[in-house]
């Protein structure tokens, strides 16, 4: 058992990441400035801290005073998808660079046996990425020219971990993402990556509508599922390795493309249009040849079952999750319907919490009215909300 430090395990990948390396047996805990959203319990420990500050830093330090840990992951950054990060150079420089700074030398005092740093594919020059097919292997970020005030943060991080490992022999370790997704992420307010953002928009659609892209279509990307960068993550921080290594899939698609496979999986009828927007590069594509010889990693979730995974969960939260229920025999309600939705209650909205703590439950008639009914008046409702589940 390892005690391990992850920064930003509030946020999406490092809620995977927690949940996984906690299952597995190790002392997790957890810090950042928010609590996950989506998941409980996936740290022993969680602390909510601004890593960015002094004062951050030193509650750090005197909260795990008396704690030896082994490994740090550190996810902790200011981030978001092409809109959200579009025109926020300087603030997402300061923000990610002093979280950076400050963690680093946490990680360097407390003399961990691993520190690993989770650079983005946008470390790699924009001029090369702007036609044709292009994959792209670690070497090819030096001369920098990187995508933009989070992609030098990025940059910097990377050289950071470079000069701590030469300096002060810390044992530091750089993964590139490269477009991960998946279920219990971000998907709307503005943060959210571009396959959350078409999963709302096509969730949200009715039969007929049609949805806005960004772009023309033709931008190629990779996507790769947070179960498999959690997988990377791991290996990577269990290997002695030189330099960065990409952690993505190295099957590009169009957006296009990409688009139309999340309706398909919708199974609704709609149309795209095509609108101006933050799309970033042209064409982007992980070249995984160091990963597989180093850490013998390869996606194994299939972008079609990752998005399908990934569309449910968000279908969920957009539209309620719907379970159907069977009305105790004789029970008195207010029509004669005798088959109900049960729509999943969401805790976050205090009438519902409170409803839902009086044992009532929100369900859909027939009509596609919502009324709260008793769990009383259903047959074995645990059972039912299981089987559906
Ligand atoms: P995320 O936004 O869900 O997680 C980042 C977390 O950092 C959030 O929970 C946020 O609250 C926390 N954070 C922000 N400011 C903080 C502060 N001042 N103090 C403490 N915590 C703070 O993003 P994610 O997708 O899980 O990304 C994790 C890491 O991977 C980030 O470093 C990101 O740059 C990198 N990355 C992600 C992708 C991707 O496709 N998701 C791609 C490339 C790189």
């Amino acid at each position: 058992m390892k005690t391990i430090l992850i920064t930003g395990a509030g946020g999406f990948i490092g809620s995977h990441l927690a949940e996984r390396l906690k299952g597995e047996g190790n002392y997790v805990i957890g810090v950042d400035i928010k609590l996950p959203e989506y998941k409980t319990e996936v740290t022993n420990e969680f602390h909510q801290i601004d890593l960015r500050t002094d004062e951050g830093l030193e509650k750090l330090y005197t909260k795990l005073k008396h704690i030896s840990i082994d490994e740090v992951y550190h996810l902790a950054a200011d981030m978001g998808g092409m809109g959200y990060v579009t025109g926020r150079d300087a603030q997402m420089f300061q923000n990610s660079g002093r979280i950076t700074l400050n963690v680093i030398q946490f990680a360097e005092r407390k003399a961990v046996k691993g520190f690993l740093f989770t650079s983005s594919a946008c470390r790699y020059p924009e001029d090369i990425q702007m036609e044709g097919s292009v994959k792209l292997s670690e070497d090819l970020a030096f001369p920098a020219n990187p995508q933009d005030g989070y992609g030098w943060e990025k940059i910097m991080g990377e050289l950071l971990c470079k000069y701590y490992k030469e300096n002060f022999g810390l044992n530091t370790k750089v993964s590139v993402f490269h477009n991960i997704y998946g279920e219990k992420g971000i998907y709307d307010g503005g943060k959210e990556k571009a396959p959350a953002a078409l999963c709302r928009k096509v969730a949200k659609a009715k039969n007929g509508d049609e949805i806005e892209v960004w772009g023309d279509g033709t931008q190629l990307r990779s996507f790769c599922h947070v179960d498999d960068a959690v997988e990377g993550l791991i290996r990577l921080m269990g290997t002695d390795v030189e330099g960065a290594v990409n952690i993505g899939s190295d099957e590009e698609i169009t957006i296009k493309d990409f688009t139309q496979m999340i309706i398909d999986i919708s199974g609704k009828d709609l149309k795209i249009k095509y609108v101006d927007g933050a799309i970033g590069v042209s064409s982007r594509n992980s070249n995984n040849t160091k990963a597989e010889k180093v850490l013998g990693f390869k996606p194994k979730v299939e972008l079609r079952d990752g998005m399908e995974r990934t569309y449910k969960w968000i279908d969920e939260q957009v539209n309620g999750s719907k379970f159907k229920a069977i009305l105790v025999e004789g029970a008195e309600v207010e029509d004669e319907n005798t088959t109900y939705h049960i729509i999943e209650q969401q805790l976050d909205h205090a009438k519902e919490r409170e409803m839902k703590n009086r044992g009532f439950w929100l369900a859909e008639r027939r009509d596609g009215k919502s009324i709260y009914l008793h769990h009383s008046k259903f047959k074995k409702p645990e059972d039912i909300l299981k089987n559906n589940n």
